[in-house]
């Protein structure tokens, strides 16, 4: 059972939203930011994250002694939902804030702990995470490549795709086979490979939209010591579980684009598209949906902060929320009409650019992290005792 969640924030939690707001802002990253949308994936500033590190908003649940601030995952839901309403460019951090830290605070070793906790709360890494490979996505116990630990040292070979962040990254949160001769979901390993090591070559990969966040990841006999493995060996599957529990249950799967819906509302109340009666009603369904969204990641957050780490909720709320994501894309979309594929800042086309980047992103929004069929297979078997074929 999940906890139940006061949803009035505290004068602390003001307190934190209004500092957040007056910096958001006040910062030209923020304030420059043409497209606003999908800013935890586009938005790679170092600068900013830095900037955000020096305030103490990142690694804010974490203990104090790792550069933390230990406030609550609500706090942290605060934050977040205020830099991606305002479109702010949080890319460089996301993956160190959101799921790289919770698993070294969950599986590090002392001394990963304190020497990389305290630079990702500084905003000074940048991860990319290498699950998914050609032949295994949904299925990722198929995973083919191979870390061979001989002596002191993994010695890894094969490819991973889709990496995000792969062409900035400090660090790599490698998922490989450890145990050739185990059964697929055991044998496997986590391990943090440094980005400079000889052996990595990094192909990125062009997306619809034409931008380039992720890539392909070759690893040619890449050489790295043993004391970079994550935890224990071979038990690398039940900690990577954990760390999509936290990868999914962000607000990011409601408002990824939430600046374009905002402005969205606004013109078309401005321009009296509002009073066709059609889009009235979507505008009001997706508003009703975006609401009751919102109370599902409030109570998984309140969960996490409670100490539990709700994996069926967090699959339930990304499933149910990420589809929110790509009505709005749609809706704003059909609304614009073919002003929306008109150059950014067109006249009488204010949205327009940002509108038709943001439909063509969208089906994204349902496969990153985790598909909605295998999110509906997780609640299927772990919250409804279904069996799975
Ligand atoms: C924008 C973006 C960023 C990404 N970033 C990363 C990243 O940083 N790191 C990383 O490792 N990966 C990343 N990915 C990859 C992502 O995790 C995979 O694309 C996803 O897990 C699906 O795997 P797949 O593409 O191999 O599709 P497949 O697994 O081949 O699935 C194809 C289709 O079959 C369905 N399907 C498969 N198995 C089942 C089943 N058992 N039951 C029902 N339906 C099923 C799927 O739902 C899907 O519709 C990213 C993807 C995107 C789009």
């Amino acid at each position: 059972m999940l906890p139940s969640v006061d949803f009035r924030p505290t004068p602390e939690q003001l307190e934190l939203r209004d500092a957040v707001r007056a910096f958001l802002r006040d910062d030209p990253a923020v304030r420059s930011r043409s497209v606003r949308e999908d800013g935890w994936i586009i938005g790679y500033d170092p600068e900013f994250s830095r900037r955000l590190g020096a305030r103490g908003w990142i690694g804010l649940t974490w203990p104090r002694r790792y550069g933390g601030a230990e406030r609550s995952y609500l706090d942290r839901l605060i934050v977040t939902e205020e830099l991606l309403l305002a479109g702010a460019p949080v890319a460089a951090h996301w993956f160190g804030d959101r799921q790289i830290g919770p698993a070294l605070l969950a599986h590090g070793s002392e001394t990963q702990r304190a020497e990389l906790l305290p630079r990702i709360a500084r905003g000074e890494l940048c991860f990319c995470v290498g699950m998914s490979e050609p032949n295994a996505g949904s299925d990722l116990a198929a995973l083919e490549t191979r870390a061979e630990l001989r002596g002191d040292e993994f010695v890894i070979r094969g490819q991973k795709t889709w990496t995000s962040f792969a062409a900035h990254a400090d660090y790599c949160y490698l998922v490989a086979r450890t145990d050739p001769e185990a059964r697929p979901h055991r044998g496997i390993s986590e391990i943090l490979v440094p980005m400079d090591v000889p052996g990595i070559e990094v192909r990125p990969i062009r997306d619809m939209v034409g931008e380039t966040h992720f890539a392909e990841l070759f690893f040619d006999d890449v050489r790295v010591p043993r004391a970079q493995l994550i935890g224990e060996l071979h038990r690398g599957w039940y900690q990577i579980m954990q760390q999509l529990d936290y990868e999914r249950s962000g607000i990011e799967r409601l408002i990824s684009n939430a600046p374009l819906w905002n402005e969205f509302k606004t013109w078309a109340r401005d321009e009296g598209l509002t009073r066709d009666p059609v889009l009235r009603d979507e505008m009001a369904q997706i508003e009703i949906a975006r609401f009751a969204g919102r109370q599902l990641i409030y109570r998984v957050a309140s969960a996490l902060s409670a100490g539990q780490v709700p994996g069926r909720e967090a699959a339930a709320a990304k499933a149910i929320c990420t589809e929110i994501e790509q009505r709005v894309a749609r809706v704003v979309a059909a609304a614009l009409g073919p002003a929306g594929l008109l150059e950014a800042g067109a006249p009488g086309a204010p949205l327009a650019g940002r509108a038709a980047r943001n439909l063509l992103y969208a089906p994204a929004y349902t496969i990153q992290g985790g598909t909605n069929n295998i999110l509906r297979n997780i609640v299927a078997s772990r919250a409804l005792g279904l069996p799975l074929s």
